[in-house]
């Protein structure tokens, strides 16, 4: 089984003047995680990675670049889903953790549960060994000043970030992390977290990681849906273009992306909003990156 993997950045309103960054974010995330899989590492490492890469990037919304909430802090979640074992680890509402999917991580391999949220979960991740970061140092100046003066539009951060990756043992792997919407109401938490919204896998089927707005995407499971339409006849492209199809029947207004990757290694992506970059690897080994239309331009 040849090894693939697909990142995306955030189904979005990207400003132009942040496109060539963040295509060159994704491109350098994809390499990461593409570095692990061709060593003959497990997904599960290059999904980490490639999140923890962006996660670090100031331009994304998840870790340092997370929106801001109506308080001014940073809340992060994030879900790994491992589908080999059918089960994820998921945190939500963290606010001193660097690596929101690293935890989640843990929470799937160290723990007996699934989910942890808001002070336990930072508590979870004290006890587990991660360094305090003060919540302040993952505010840029982009995001102070988007929320000093509540215009969203002046800002180029603005992506949820993703990976999913196959690799040559046939296990899948799935990773979603996020600071949210901007603005949001402290503890509010969206999509991201939520198995079968943010995240989903099925080790028969494949996998998938959405970003837009976290209350379209859970208020219909979008994750699941996305899922659910890969059969004996549709791959992952023509499943995430049926997924686009049915978000646009229930919001007139819909924005919503995701990444996709079926058991049979192909790579399919969607978004309805402007842009969404995405990193992918062709079946040669090249690493591709775009700021929208997806997969050979089908999404
Ligand atoms: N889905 C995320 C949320 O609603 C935000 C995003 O993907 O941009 O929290």
């Amino acid at each position: 089984m040849p090894s693939v993997i697909i990142v995306h950045g955030g189904a979005a309103s990207w400003n132009p003047k942040f496109e060539e960054k963040a295509k060159q974010g994704v491109h350098q995330a994809t390499k990461l995680g593409w570095d692990i899989l061709v060593e003959g590492g497990s997904a599960i490492d290059a999904v980490e990675k490639a999140v923890n890469y962006l996660e670090d990037h100031p331009l994304y919304d998840a870790g340092v670049g997370s929106h801001l909430n109506q308080n001014g802090e940073v809340e992060m979640d994030a879900i790994l889903v491992d589908a080999t074992n059918e089960n994820y680890g998921a945190i939500a509402g963290v606010k001193t953790v660097q690596h929101p999917i690293s935890l989640a991580r843990r929470v799937l391999e160290d723990t007996s549960h699934c989910f942890f949220v808001g002070q336990g979960a930072d508590d979870l991740a004290r006890q587990l060994g991660f360094p305090h970061m003060p919540n302040i140092e993952f505010v840029t100046d982009v995001e102070l000043m988007s929320f000093r003066k509540h215009k969203v539009e002046e800002s180029g951060a603005t992506g949820t970030v993703g990976a999913v990756a196959l690799d040559d043992h046939g296990h899948l792997a799935v990773a979603t992390s996020t600071g949210g919407v901007r603005h949001k109401m402290p503890g509010r938490v969206g999509d991201t977290p939520i198995f079968g919204a943010g995240a989903y896998a099925d080790w028969m089927l494949g996998g998938v990681s959405s970003t837009g707005i976290g209350e379209q995407v859970m208020r219909y499971m979008l994750g699941h849906y996305a899922i659910t339409q890969i059969n004996d006849t549709t791959n992952a492209q023509v499943a995430a273009t049926k997924t686009a199809e049915f978000i646009r029947t229930k919001f007139d207004d819909a924005q919503v992306g995701l990444i996709m990757v079926d058991m049979n290694g192909n790579l399919g992506a969607m978004h309805t909003t402007q842009a969404m970059p995405i990193g992918w690897v062709d079946s040669d080994g090249n690493i591709h990156s775009s700021m929208g239309g997806g997969i050979n331009g089908l999404a």
